[in-house]
């Protein structure tokens, strides 16, 4: 019953910040969750915990001559929300996806997700890397529900694409779906439109419109979510609205990512709809 869900996308597109808000949200509708950090940087969780960081799981393993307790890497965020940093390997040594492995290991020897009692897992995974590890969590049959977040811009649509090159192989051989396009928005050119055409493309929806807003910078600031920091702000109301559109979700399919040529097509159709 317990479902488990995995943000990939391209490097500063926002995920961190969708996964927070979105987790605080879950949390607001009701829902006891864990959001897992799946980024060396081990910045996921930031914004729920108002800052103060427990050692990621990787620090925590090297760092300490004690046994790992649920304690030691299990952080407590707003309401009824529970953070782990998966870590990383210092800088310039071993695989960066080394620390996924060695956490969700470390989670499930603890029994995190039964000891808790939790109904929403959710993995914020930094997906423009071309590295097994990161495909980790849909590998190891964790997450099968898989949301791509993106704006209308050219290299952020291309790791999207990418990423459904990954989901459709595992999604082959076991039940990994993508379950949407989380469009965080940029502002870009016809950004609707080819974020639209995008979703078309790999056979899938957009299941959340996210504006673009200063207010999450200025909650940033206080270390807090918008859900937190703004409650009342129309952007609160848009993560509130994302998680609602996530837990009635019913569309779930394996994406049918585009080669180059359908990709080229799909980020210009708009421009040439525009000229005709
Ligand atoms: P990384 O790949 O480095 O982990 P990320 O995909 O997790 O990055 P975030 O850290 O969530 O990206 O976002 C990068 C910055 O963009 C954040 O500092 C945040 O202030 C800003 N940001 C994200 N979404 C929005 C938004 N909808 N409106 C305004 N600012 C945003
Ligand atoms: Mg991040």
């Amino acid at each position: 019953k317990m479902k488990q869900i995995a943000i990939y996308g391209k490097g500063g597109i926002g995920k961190s910040t969708t996964c927070s808000n979105l987790s605080a949200s879950l949390s607001l509708l009701g829902y006891k969750v864990l959001q897992i950090g799946c980024d060396p940087k081990a910045d996921s969780t930031k914004n729920l915990i108002g800052g103060k960081s427990k050692p990621s799981v990787l620090d925590y393993i090297r760092e300490s001559s004690v046994k790992v307790t649920k304690e030691g890497i299990l952080t407590k965020g707003f309401s009824n929300t529970y953070c782990i940093e998966a870590g990383g390997p210092e800088p310039g040594v071993g695989c960066a996806g080394r620390g996924i492995i060695t956490a969700i290991e470390m989670i499930n020897e603890l029994n995190i997700f039964e000891e808790l009692d939790i109904d929403v897992v959710i993995y914020d995974v930094l997906g423009d890397v071309v590295c097994g590890g990161f495909a980790v969590p849909l590998r190891m049959g964790f997450a099968k529900e898989v949301y791509l977040v993106t704006s209308g811009e050219a290299m952020a649509l291309y790791a999207a694409n990418n990423i459904s090159k990954a989901i459709q192989r595992f999604g082959q051989r076991s039940d990994v779906r993508l379950g949407g396009i989380i469009c965080n928005q940029r502002n870009a050119y016809m950004e609707k439109e080819i974020v639209t055409g995008l979703a078309k493309n790999l056979s899938s929806q957009v299941i959340g419109w996210i504006p673009r807003d200063n207010i999450v910078q200025e909650c940033e600031l206080k270390n807090a979510t918008v859900v937190e920091g703004s409650p009342e702000s129309d952007m609160a109301k848009v993560y509130s609205q994302l998680a609602s559109n996530i837990m009635s979700n019913e569309n779930f399919v394996i994406p049918t990512p585009m080669d180059d040529m359908q990709f080229d097509f799909m980020i210009k159709q708009p421009m040439k709809m525009q000229i005709q």
